[in-house]
């Protein structure tokens, strides 16, 4: 085994790599960019080396700068990972000319697969079953468009050295072809360097059912069974799962063995998949070959409690195989959802920012390796692994792949699988950006997922159930972020009037001398530029130990007992009427994300009072935010103030606002009195901050 090996990748599967090598007490040396010098990875290896701009082409693609921090270093071996250099022939070359394990197959498979002409033609040789089609070298464009009409439509168009479900086009009818064409050759240059496409037969309501392959340096090749990857958005998997649903044991070892014989006719070492495209019927076709560890993997891995990077580790070191095919057998069923930093809303687009919160479901229960942990308590999900390359304040960055983690589940069955799944989705929780979890949960529990109706189309199909219309925030979310408010400002309020605490005016508690407080409370729904925008007024009133709310959505209609029942952090139970409500109430900027019954409702809170100190800060002046009273002046003329000090509380919309410093300074001049009608913008003290 090597002592050292060099991770040639980034985020969660450089994380993945690195914690098999620290099992097996192999030392890893990190590779990152300038944008990734705090990344997870870094810190997760032992050693870690600056290659590059954040540009992946000249960072992570850069093959010659990678062999020679693994020769400085002194690695024995490359893990390349996924994506980047993975697939590339050339680096694989210049790893062994260096004198370097390349952990992936010999260049000559790479190669024989890199095409997928090419490999369609090798497979039909191998006795492979292959998609109808055409994958030949001539690129005529008519004659093309003669193969497309004898195979019949609908056609796909595929680039042939294409991969990531780029370059491909569906061609509905013969008089689409042309154009189709021309605009697949276009995207297949500017994307893979090779205008080179194949035509084939689209198959209608396909399942895409992949096996994982592994072959030894001493001639054993065996398959680890199969994922079936049909749950796809713009032909890129979201949901994969192992075992395919509804598969006879005789079609699993009749495509096993095709796999196999697809990677020995390329002389294959180390892991790979072949990916087959299914009818609903069951018959088969070779579709390409992965020449890599799929970023489905882990599947696969719970299934048959292997851990697939370790297999990659011993046979690039020349080990054996660890087990026999008749060694290998299904346990259980697992499925894994990939987490994007997306809008699947917004037709799916990336989104980038920072993680401000991340909060993934409880008690992680697996070990690579080892068998999954059953039960391992109430409410915990058990079977529960996250594959993760980011930490609660990286960001999400445009350079690359927006996927924040994978969330891998296992169960006994695939109902328990599913079960899981659910409530782990429940659990988590992302606040700072777009995230798909909402709409994986609504996936997961749909009727078709659920019930295994699967092919390639299924998301397209199921537009309405898994787009529902915006729904308005229920009234146990407002409840929630309404307390989440009071309490908040409770502690700011405390923190301001410091020794005055006795001082009513100093404190937002709702004090009042006679009659009960009431104000309201504004909210929206954060999509409000998507969606029809929604507005929620909830009205407070204030009572000696608890509240009086009106919630829009209240099914009542009328305002109801609100109480604190207890508070931990952002965690929440408070009893609404006669229910109890247990979330998590996150504030980010004017954003209050409410997570409550599994569900995210990032809620706008209309704080009338949040620009108000972004001219002040500027002027020296605080002014007011609106039309209103003063209802009291807690500052005097030459005072000296820390920033944050409460100086004037104002009332107006029904609702009292504290205008605090903005720094720490000094009161030059008071210009109202209590009880003094102020307009709009008019300054209220003159302030001076501090040097
Ligand atoms: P797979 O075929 O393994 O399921 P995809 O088709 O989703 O993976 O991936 C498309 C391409 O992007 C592949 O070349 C894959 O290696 C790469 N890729 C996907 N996710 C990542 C990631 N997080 N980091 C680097 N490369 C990635
Ligand atoms: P990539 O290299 O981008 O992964 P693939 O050849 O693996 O390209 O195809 C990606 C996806 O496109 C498949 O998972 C499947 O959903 C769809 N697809 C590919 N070939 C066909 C086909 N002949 N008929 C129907 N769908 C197909
Ligand atoms: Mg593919």
């Amino acid at each position: 085994m090597f002592t050292k090996i060099l991770i040639a990748n980034r985020g969660e599967i450089a994380c993945r790599v690195a914690a098999t090598a620290r099992r097996l007490g192999v030392k890893t040396v990190a590779v990152y960019s300038e944008a990734d010098a705090n990344a997870k990875h870094v810190a997760v290896c032992d050693e870690a080396v600056l290659i590059g701009p954040a540009a992946a082409k000249e960072s992570y693609l850069c093959g010659d700068k990678i062999i020679a921090v693994a020769l400085a270093s002194g690695a024995q071996a490359i893990h390349p990972g996924y994506g980047f250099l993975s697939e590339n022939a050339d680096f694989a070359d210049a790893c062994a000319a260096a004198g370097l394990v390349f952990i992936g197959p010999p260049a000559s498979a790479m190669r024989a697969m890199g095409s997928k002409s090419a490999a369609k033609s090798l497979m039909e040789k191998a006795k492979v079953p292959l998609v109808p089609g055409y994958h030949g070298d001539n690129q005529d464009a008519d004659f093309l468009h003669t193969q497309a009409d004898k195979i019949g439509y609908p056609v796909l168009l595929k680039a042939s050295a294409g991969g990531g479900g780029k370059g491909m086009r569906v061609i509905e009818g013969s008089a689409e072809f042309k154009a189709a064409l021309a605009s697949c050759k276009r995207e297949a240059i500017s994307s893979f360097g090779d205008d080179k496409v194949l035509a084939e037969k689209y198959l209608q309501r396909p399942r895409h059912i992949e096996i994982q392959v592994f072959a030894d340096t001493l001639g054993n090749c065996i398959y680890l069974f199969e994922r079936d990857c049909s749950v796809q958005r713009r032909h890129q998997k979201v949901l994969e799962e192992a075992p395919a649903p509804n598969m006879p044991a005789e079609r699993r070892a009749a495509m096993g063995e095709a796999a196999v014989a697809a990677a020995k006719a390329v002389g294959y070492v180390g892991a790979g998949t072949v990916e087959f495209i299914a009818n609903q019927d069951g018959t088969f076709y070779f579709m390409e070959m992965n020449t890599r560890l799929q970023v489905e993997h882990p599947v696969t891995e719970m299934i048959t409690g292997t851990d697939l990077v370790e297999w990659q580790l011993r046979v690039a070191a020349g080990e054996p195989l660890p087990k026999r095919q008749d060694e290998l057998a299904i346990n259980g069923h697992a499925i894994e959802a990939r987490i994007y930093a997306e809008n699947p809303e917004k037709g799916f687009l990336p989104s980038i920012g920072t993680l401000r919160h991340l909060q993934t479901p409880q008690a992680v229960v697996f070990e690579l390796g080892g068998t999954p942990a059953h039960g391992a308590g109430l409410g915990v999900p058990a079977g529960v692994r996250i594959d993760s390359g980011v930490r609660e304040g990286d960001a999400i960055s445009p350079f690359y792949d927006p996927m924040i983690a994978k969330l891998i589940v296992w169960g006994a069955d695939r109902k328990q699988a599913l079960a899981r799944m659910a409530q782990a989705l429940a659990q988590y929780q992302i606040v700072g950006l777009a995230s798909n979890i909402a709409f994986l949960k609504r996936l997961v529990e749909g009727q078709a997922f659920s019930t295994a109706d699967l092919d390639t189309g299924l998301i397209e199909r199921n537009q309405a159930e898994l787009f529902p219309a915006a729904q308005a925030a229920p009234a146990a979310a407002l409840a929630l972020a309404a307390v989440a408010l009071i309490e908040a400002e409770k502690e700011v309020s405390a923190a301001q009037s410091g020794a005055n605490r006795a001082d009513p005016w100093g404190q937002a508690l709702g004090w009042r001398m006679n009659n009960p407080y009431t104000r309201t409370l504004s909210f929206g729904d954060e999509y409000a530029a998507a969606l029809p925008a929604k507005a929620y007024a909830v009205k407070l009133t204030y009572r000696a130990s608890d509240w009086l709310l009106d919630l829009p959505g209240n099914p009542e209609h009328a305002p109801c007992v609100v109480n604190l029942m207890a508070q931990d952090g952002n965690d929440f139970s408070i009893k609404v009427g006669e229910r109890a409500v247990h979330g998590t109430v996150r504030r980010d900027g004017e954003l209050l994300h409410v997570f409550t019954g599994g569900a995210h409702y990032p809620l706008v809170y209309h704080d009338p009072m949040a620009h108000a100190g972004e001219t002040e800060a500027e002027g020296g002046r605080l002014t007011a935010p609106m039309p209103g009273k003063v209802v009291a002046v807690l500052a005097a003329k030459g005072q000296e103030v820390k920033k944050g000090d409460a100086l004037v509380i104002m009332e107006a919309m029904k609702m009292e606002h504290t205008i605090a410093a903005p720094h720490d300074g000094l009161v030059e001049e008071v210009l109202y009195n209590v009880g003094d009608q102020v307009a709009d913008g008019a300054p209220l003290l003159a302030f001076k901050a501090a040097a």
